[in-house]
């Protein structure tokens, strides 16, 4: 099936709710949130140490680690510059309709758990938000040497060398049944949309879909996001794609 069919759903799948999965960096954010870091908090260094990753002679982990310990900041500085990033203008009501409907939602990200949970905090989440039970990321800490970056969800079975490996996180939490959604930008999503029933694409991600032959939905904003997997909520615009639209919408419906 080619990008930008209307959804379709696994025949098998039982009317459970789905469990919706997001990716962070240019997917709830607008710009990938290390690159900016990089770019306005760390010396100059980090772009040879991107040029090694680049070249293949170090693995991504290795590269961001490196990379981050250039970053010299504080707790304060850092949180005022987390508030400044530009996030999706409608991400805050997706979100919402989501916990409105009780809808089971993770970000899965190999950003920073410091940055997630800031922003999230900030589109209204009042549970906890524990890296490893309500989201999946890298880990920071701040010293005054340079930030410090662990990838505790890097797992040891995992080929691809992910920072955080979305494919083992989903399948961990999707359970039997489940309908699994993945929302995503990029390329490094491209394993995670692999195990998904249902994706929403934009940027690479949806270019290597539309060339893999990978079923998905493009998307722009979150407000297209809402349409196409919560119809009934979007403001009384019609849906992306009806059919598929009403099945999801019977699916959620709390
Ligand atoms: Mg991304
Ligand atoms: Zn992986």
């Amino acid at each position: 099936m080619k990008c930008g069919n209307p959804i379709a759903y696994p025949a098998a799948t039982p009317p459970e709710q789905p469990v919706i999965f997001s990716d962070f960096d240019g997917t709830i954010t607008q710009a990938d949130v290390i690159d900016q870091i990089l770019n306005q908090l760390a010396s100059p260094a980090w772009r040879k140490i991107e040029a090694e990753w680049v070249a293949g002679r170090i693995g991504s982990r290795e590269c961001l680690s490196r990379q981050l310990a250039l970053v010299n900041t504080t707790t304060r500085e850092l949180r005022d510059w987390i508030d400044s990033i530009e996030l999706d203008p409608h991400f805050r009501d997706f979100y919402r309709a989501v916990r409105r409907r009780r809808i089971p939602f993770y970000v899965v990200s190999d950003g920073l758990d410091f940055v997630i949970r800031r922003v999230m905090r900030r589109m209204g989440a009042r549970q906890p938000l524990r890296n490893g039970l309500d989201f999946f990321s890298s880990e920071l800490s701040i010293r005054p040497e340079g930030l410090e970056i662990r990838f505790p969800h890097a797992a040891a079975q995992c080929k691809h060398g992910c920072a955080t490996c979305k494919p083992q996180i989903m399948q961990k939490l999707r359970g039997e049944s489940r309908l699994v959604v993945y929302i995503g930008d990029g390329l490094s999503d491209r394993f995670a949309a692999g195990v998904a029933d249902v994706v929403l694409a934009k940027g690479r991600l949806l270019e290597y879909c539309r060339k893999q032959g990978i079923a998905c939905t493009p998307f722009k904003t979150f407000r297209d996001v809402e349409e196409a997997l919560l119809p009934s909520s979007a403001n009384g615009r019609p849906a992306a794609h009806k059919a598929s639209a009403r099945r999801m919408a019977a699916l959620t419906t709390a």
